[in-house]
C-alpha cells in the first residue's frame, strides 16, 4: 500500500471542497489533508477515496464521508494528548484522523471482521491507538473512563447513559441522534450531574445497535 502524489492531490482539494462547505477547525482540515483515506477503503474503491461521500466496507458497513468525519471531529474540539473513547471503529479512518491530532484513543467495534481488518492495518501503518475493543460500545468502555471526548460513528436511538457517565467534567460528547436520520448532538458536561446539550444539524449513519445478551 503506498500513497502517490496523484492521491495527494486528491487530497488537497477534498480539503479546499471541505473548507468551502464550512469546516473551519485548521488542524481538522491538515489532519484531512495528511491522513491517506484510500489505505482504509475496500481494494476495489480506492479510486473513489477522495470523493466527499460515504462507500460500503466489510460487514455492510460504512466508512464515512470525509465531511462528517470532518464535522464531527470539528465538533469534538480535540486538543492533543485528549483521552478519546470511539465507538465504532469500522474502517479505522476516523480512528487515524483523531491520532493525527495527537489524541490518545480508546476504540470499540463489535463487528469482528471490521475489529480484527482494522487492528491489522494499523499496526501495518504503525498506528497505535492505546486501546481496541472488540464488544459493544452501547455501554462505553469503563476500564479506561472517564474520557475527555467520546466519539459515537453510528446512529443511536437515543444517547446511552453509560457514555454520558464516562465523561469527565467539561467532556464533551458527539453522537448522531435518531432512528432513519439523525441530528448531530453535542453534550458537554458542564458539572457532574448537569449536561449542556446543542444540535447540529441532520445526518444518515448506520445504526448503533446494542447486543441482546
Ligand atoms: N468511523 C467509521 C464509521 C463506520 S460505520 C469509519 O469511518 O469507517 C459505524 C460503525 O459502528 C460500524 O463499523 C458498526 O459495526 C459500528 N457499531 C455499530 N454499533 C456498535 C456498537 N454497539 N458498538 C461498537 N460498534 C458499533
Amino acid at each position: 500500500m503506498e500513497d502517490t502524489t496523484k492521491f495527494q492531490g486528491l487530497r488537497r482539494q477534498l480539503k479546499v471542497q471541505l473548507r468551502e462547505k464550512g469546516i473551519y477547525t485548521e488542524s481538522v482540515l491538515e489532519a484531512i489533508g495528511a491522513v491517506p483515506r484510500h489505505f482504509f477503503m475496500d481494494p476495489g474503491l480506492i479510486n473513489f477515496a477522495y470523493e466527499d461521500q460515504a462507500y460500503p466496507i466489510a460487514a455492510n458497513q460504512t466508512i464515512s464521508q470525509p465531511y462528517t468525519v470532518a464535522f464531527q471531529t470539528e465538533l469534538l474540539e480535540v486538543l492533543p494528548k485528549h483521552k478519546i473513547l470511539e465507538i465504532g471503529t469500522g474502517s479505522g479512518y476516523q480512528t487515524a484522523v483523531l491520532l493525527h491530532l495527537g489524541a490518545h484513543v480508546y476504540t470499540v467495534e463489535r463487528q469482528q471482521e471490521l475489529y480484527k481488518k482494522s487492528k491489522l492495518l494499523f499496526s501495518k501503518l504503525r498506528l497505535f491507538p492505546k486501546k481496541m475493543v472488540f464488544g459493544d460500545g452501547y455501554k462505553g468502555w469503563v476500564e479506561n473512563a472517564p474520557y475527555d471526548r467520546i466519539l459515537v460513528t453510528a446512529g443511536a436511538p437515543e444517547v446511552p447513559k453509560s457514555l454520558l457517565q464516562q465523561l469527565k467534567i467539561g467532556g464533551k460528547l458527539v453522537i448522531p441522534i435518531g432512528d432513519k436520520e439523525q441530528q448531530m448532538i453535542r453534550y458537554t458536561r458542564t458539572a457532574e450531574k448537569v449536561f449542556d446539550k446543542e444540535s447540529f444539524g441532520t445526518f444518515r449513519f448506520v445504526p448503533l445497535l446494542e447486543n441482546k445478551n
